[in-house]
């Protein structure tokens, strides 16, 4: 699974959106990475603080992508 930084994430649910998966959730207090996380990478940068690490680099992104 990724891992998200608490002292970095500012719980603003942006990634929860983009995981194909669905294996985030938020909760009051805490971002979760639920075991159904595949390490696609594909949350890492929508993250607009930097707060998610892990998952494999894709290909071709380097920069973080429009919103849907
Ligand atoms: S790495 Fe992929 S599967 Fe895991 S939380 Fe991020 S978007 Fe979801
Ligand atoms: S996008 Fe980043 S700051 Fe926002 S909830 Fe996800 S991990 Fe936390």
């Amino acid at each position: 699974m990724v891992e998200v930084d608490p002292a970095v994430c500012v719980l603003c649910g942006l990634c929860v959106g983009v995981c194909p998966p669905d294996a985030m959730r938020l909760t009051p207090t805490q971002l979760e990475v639920l075991p159904n996380c595949t390490e696609c990478g594909w949350c890492v940068p929508y993250c607009p603080v930097g707060a998610i690490h892990g998952g494999r680099p894709i290909r071709g992104r380097t920069r973080r992508p429009e919103p849907a």
